[in-house]
């Protein structure tokens, strides 16, 4: 058993999309199969990818019906990449699902694009019919120069092949795009070529996951090694305007469902509500410094939920106070953000 095995008679893996918080999770395979991606630290401690029987997770769906009944409506499948077992396997996991959960409408799964690039989409069809909905993919980024920095393994051309092929076999497409990605010296390529990207293939979902670097990572390396320096608050949202306008025409429904993203609201339907967005964007960006200071202090901090909110009156003066209680003298007010956003890693 892994170390996240349950005791309650199955295992669950560690991680699933803020989208699928009350999914029922089965564990497909354990952890990632690559686990190079220099941003991403879920499993560089565990103990190495495998596959699991079809008949081990047989054994825990019918563990999770006796507790939790025909309550499941939606399933995700984990770890990092279902879809790279056998599809014969696979339909059988899926077909299990749908005997013990009939009331089940949609089951979904992360994938990396690279195995779906390779996957034939007759093999895809297949998983389709047997009633796998959805696959959420990490795209993080469009720009191979990226892709690379980042040990991705996998290149924009796969990564765009990947997202036609999970297309045409009938998925719904979710890409998570990693605004800052690039760093300074990458913003504006990771900008443009994650837009170009996107709106060739034009996902069903697109959702924003802001880059932390975490502490003892190999982005933490490469930003020790001067190769990779954090875009600021404010200039990451330069980015996702660059981004956002690089979108003119596509069609596509932008997610900001991650608590790393400065500005939640930042999620509607392209190309309809692009300019609502994009003006969200300016009015931030219009701010003078100080104020841009106080807004990122207060979503930082959790006490601003929306951009609006720091209209309201009395809530620029609180804020000024915990800038000058939590804000050493001569202090950059970045290494403060950064900290903060430590806590929703
Ligand atoms: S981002 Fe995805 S593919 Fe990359 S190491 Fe993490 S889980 Fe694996």
């Amino acid at each position: 058993m892994s170390a996240h095995a349950s005791n309650l008679g199955f295992e669950v893996g560690p991680i699933r999309p803020p989208s699928e918080a009350n999914s029922l999770l089965v564990r497909v395979s354990r952890n990632c199969p690559w686990n190079r991606c220099a941003f991403c630290s879920v499993y560089k401690h565990s103990a190495g990818y495998s596959r699991r029987s079809v008949e081990d997770v047989h054994a825990d769906l019918d563990a999770m019906r006796r507790l939790y009944g025909d309550r499941p409506r939606t399933v995700f499948l984990q770890d990092a990449d279902p879809v790279q077992a056998n599809p014969n396997d696979l339909v059988r996991i899926l077909e299990g699902i749908r005997e013990r959960f009939p009331e089940v409408t949609r089951i979904t799964t992360y994938a990396r694009s690279r195995t779906l690039a390779y996957r034939s989409v007759k093999d895809l069809r297949r998983l389709r019919e047997a009633g796998l909905n959805r696959v959420h993919c990490g795209f993080e980024s469009g720009s191979d120069t990226v892709l690379e920095l980042m040990s991705k393994g996998v290149t924009r051309a796969e990564q765009i092949e990947g997202g036609r092929r999970a297309k045409e076999a009938g998925f719904e497409l979710s890409w998570y795009v990693m605004p800052g990605l690039g760093g300074r010296e990458h913003t504006r390529e990771h900008a443009d070529e994650t837009a170009s990207a996107v709106a060739r293939v034009e996902p069903h979902f697109v959702r924003l996951r802001t880059t932390a670097v975490v502490p003892g990572s190999p982005l933490a390396d490469l930003q020790a090694a001067g190769r990779f320096s954090p875009l600021g608050e404010i200039d990451t949202v330069v980015e996702i305007r660059r981004f956002l306008a690089g979108l003119e025409g596509a069609t596509t429904r932008l997610e900001s469902d991650h608590a790393l993203n400065l500005m939640m609201e930042i999620r509607g339907d392209l190309p309809s509500e692009r300019e609502k967005l994009l003006a969200l964007l300016d009015e931030v960006l219009q701010l003078d410094a100080e104020d841009q200071v106080l807004f990122v202090l207060g979503r930082r901090a959790g006490l601003l939920h929306r951009l609006r909110h720091f209209r309201e009156p009395g809530v620029k003066e609180q804020l000024v106070g915990l800038r000058d209680e939590w804000l050493e003298d001569g202090e950059d007010p970045e290494t403060l953000f950064h900290r903060l956003r430590l806590q929703w890693i």
